[in-house]
């Protein structure tokens, strides 16, 4: 019993949230590997589920044939499997809740399977540096590489693998993206009051580099 409960204590149970261009799933990867937790991408879930065929990998993909998006029964499914699995001895929640209603959802699912929740991480960057990261994408249009003028030698219009011309996205220009952002507050700014309630959530200043964030975040669960 005792060795349990210390096992208990030592598994690191955490949700990661942020906006586009935040770096969350960068960051989720790391925090996961620093910590020795497992990473459950519900995005990575989903295409697994999918391309394995699993029963509800197919019921996933009927609405996405349909062009619906997947009900959060059938999210929460693969989640409520992984859990159960691999994911037993900690894990880091990447993608999921995106609404109050998933939150409300997931902490029943928690409750259920008696799993302590410890800490929310909320990756907290500044609206007009998200425009720019995310404005600042480029893509090729004939090998579909993906570039960002932040990273990319100044005047470069071809591609460094293929020579292809660098484009940007009807999905990454400013109208677009400030549309993207609102979304994401709109329908995460509940999910935030939802864990600042419980005490969970941690916000963590996501306006530096990759390194510094995970300083941050590391120090924050110390
Ligand atoms: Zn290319």
């Amino acid at each position: 019993m005792r060795i349990e409960e210390r096992f208990f204590q030592l598994a690191e149970n955490l949700i990661i949230l942020g906006p586009p261009g935040a770096g969350k799933g960068t960051q989720a990867v790391r925090i996961a590997d620093r910590l020795g937790i497992q990473h459950i991408s519900t995005g990575d879930l989903l295409r697994e589920a999918v391309s394995e065929g699993t029963e509800l990998g197919n019921k996933a993909e009927e609405f996405m044939n349909k062009g619906l998006l997947v009900p959060d029964e059938v999210i929460l499914g693969m989640i409520s499997d992984r859990l159960s699995g691999d994911a037993s001895g900690g894990w880091i929640l990447d993608g999921f809740p995106r609404t109050l209603a998933q939150a409300e959802a997931l902490s029943s699912l928690l409750e259920e399977k008696e799993i302590e929740l410890e800490k929310v991480i909320l990756i907290d960057v500044d609206p007009d540096l998200l425009v720019k990261r995310l404005t600042g994408r480029r893509v090729c249009d004939s090998c579909g590489a993906v570039y960002n003028v932040a990273t990319l030698p100044e005047d470069t219009k071809k591609c460094e693998k293929c020579g292809g011309k660098l484009i940007t996205r009807d999905d990454d220009t400013e109208e677009t993206v400030r549309q993207r952002l609102e979304v994401y507050r709109k329908q995460t700014s509940p999910v935030i009051d939802f864990y600042e309630e419980t005490g969970l959530l941690v916000s963590i200043d996501g306006n530096s580099g990759i390194e510094d964030i995970t300083s941050n975040v590391m120090e924050e669960l110390a």
